[in-house]
Order: structure tokens, then C-alpha cells, then sequence
């Protein structure tokens, strides 16, 4: 499957916000934003790569929208319009409902279980095939998931020497309040869909439907 392989901290400096990619890093003084907050690229400082200094357009405001979220849940553009389409066609409001299967994705509920500090790292866990869904071995990261849907490690990946002292690294990260986790078995439960307020991160979802509904 298509991913993106350039460096997560230029997405951040492109998007002029922190966007969390690395975990524990993204906290410390070795983050790049903290250490060269302008785009990356020869114009990167002057701010015109950015649109700094220059009145900005609606379309760029709502472009920038939907590439921050796109980029804080690593899916590519392809993916990301056809996710926007379900959430389109789903009752409700179509911004939260974007943002819901966002959550939903089965690498970000790993990620939110606390099973990995970052979305990147919880995808490769999926594709390398450690988890299940319902008894069913699953690596496809981008499976969305629905509430009552059980999530856990493979018993044959718990004996691996990586998976030895995982029950401690879990139980340090928090679980969001929408999920069950049960730490000592390495498994956790869709309880509900997360409410608007749980979900963080600097994310206008109305500039996306703009976007959409050109
Ligand atoms: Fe972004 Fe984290 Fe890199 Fe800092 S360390 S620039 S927050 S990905």
C-alpha cells in the first residue's frame, strides 16, 4: 500500500503547526519545529511558501485544512477523498463524520489503545500482521471500525522478544475514553464513536467540506 516516505517533521514545518508525528520526540528539544519553525525549502524563512505577510485565499485556508488532517492521520490524498465521500453519504453532520471514521481507522484506534506513541508506528504494527479484529487477523491499517468491535495482539506475536514487556509501555499512555483496553491481556473494544470533544489536534473540519463542495 501507497505511504508517504519524506520526513514527518518538514509536514509539520509545511503546515506551520505541530502535528505530533514522532511520539515522545515531538515533546522533547530535539523537534524540528521547535528548532526551525519556517517551511522547509529555499523560500522556507522569507514566509512566502506559506503565504506569510500575504492575504490568503479561501481556497488556500480550506486546502491547508485538509491537508493538516490528512497529514495528522498519514492517509494519502486518494484515500483521504474517498473516506470524505463515506462521510458524505453517512447521516449527520458530514465534518464530524469525517473526523469519526478518521478515529475509527483501525492504526488510529491502535495508536489511541496506547499500544504505540505515534499513528506511524501503529500502522507498521498492523501491516506486520500483529493484530486481530474480532478473532480475525487482520493487517489492513486503514479498516474502520464500528462500536463493539474487539482489538488484540495476536498470541503468536505476544512470545515475540518486542511484545516481552508491551503490557508495561501500555499501561504508561493513556487510552482514549471511547475505548475499552485491557492491558494485562493486550486487547482492547470500540465502547462508542468518539464526541467532537475528544478528538484533539488543530482541526477546522468545516474548511474541509468547503473544500469539498467547491
Ligand atoms: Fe512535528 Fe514531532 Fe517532528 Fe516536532 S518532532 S516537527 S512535532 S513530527
Amino acid at each position: 500500500m501507497a505511504r508517504y516516505t519524506g520526513s514527518a517533521c518538514k509536514l509539520c514545518r509545511r503546515e506551520n503547526v505541530k502535528l505530533f508525528l514522532k511520539g515522545e520526540r515531538c515533546y522533547t528539544p530535539k523537534c524540528s519545529f521547535e528548532k526551525r519553525a519556517y517551511a522547509p525549502g529555499d523560500h522556507g524563512k522569507t514566509g512566502s511558501s506559506r503565504g506569510g505577510g500575504e492575504r490568503v485565499s479561501d481556497y488556500s485556508r480550506q486546502l491547508r485544512a485538509k491537508q493538516r488532517v490528512r497529514r495528522v492521520y498519514g492517509v494519502l490524498e486518494r484515500q483521504f477523498s474517498r473516506v470524505y465521500g463515506i462521510a458524505e453519504k453517512t447521516p449527520g453532520i458530514t465534518g464530524l463524520n469525517l473526523l469519526q471514521l478518521l478515529e475509527t481507522r483501525l492504526d488510529n484506534v491502535v495508536y489511541r489503545l496506547g499500544f504505540a506513541d505515534n499513528r506511524a508506528s501503529a500502522r507498521q504494527m498492523v501491516n506486520h500482521g500483529h493484530f486481530m479484529v474480532n478473532g480475525i487477523h487482520v493487517d489492513i491499517p486503514s479498516m474502520i471500525l464500528k462500536p463493539g468491535d474487539q482489538i488484540a495482539i495476536r498470541e503468536v506475536s505476544k512470545k515475540r522478544k518486542m511484545f516481552q514487556d508491551f503490557a508495561d509501555y501500555a499501561e504508561k499512555r493513556n487510552c482514549a475514553l471511547w475505548l475499552d483496553r485491557d492491558v494485562k491481556a493486550l486487547s482492547g473494544r470500540v465502547l462508542r464513536l468518539p464526541e467532537r470533544s475528544e478528538i484533539d489536534g488543530d482541526i477546522t473540519e468545516q474548511l474541509i467540506v468547503e473544500y469539498y463542495s467547491r
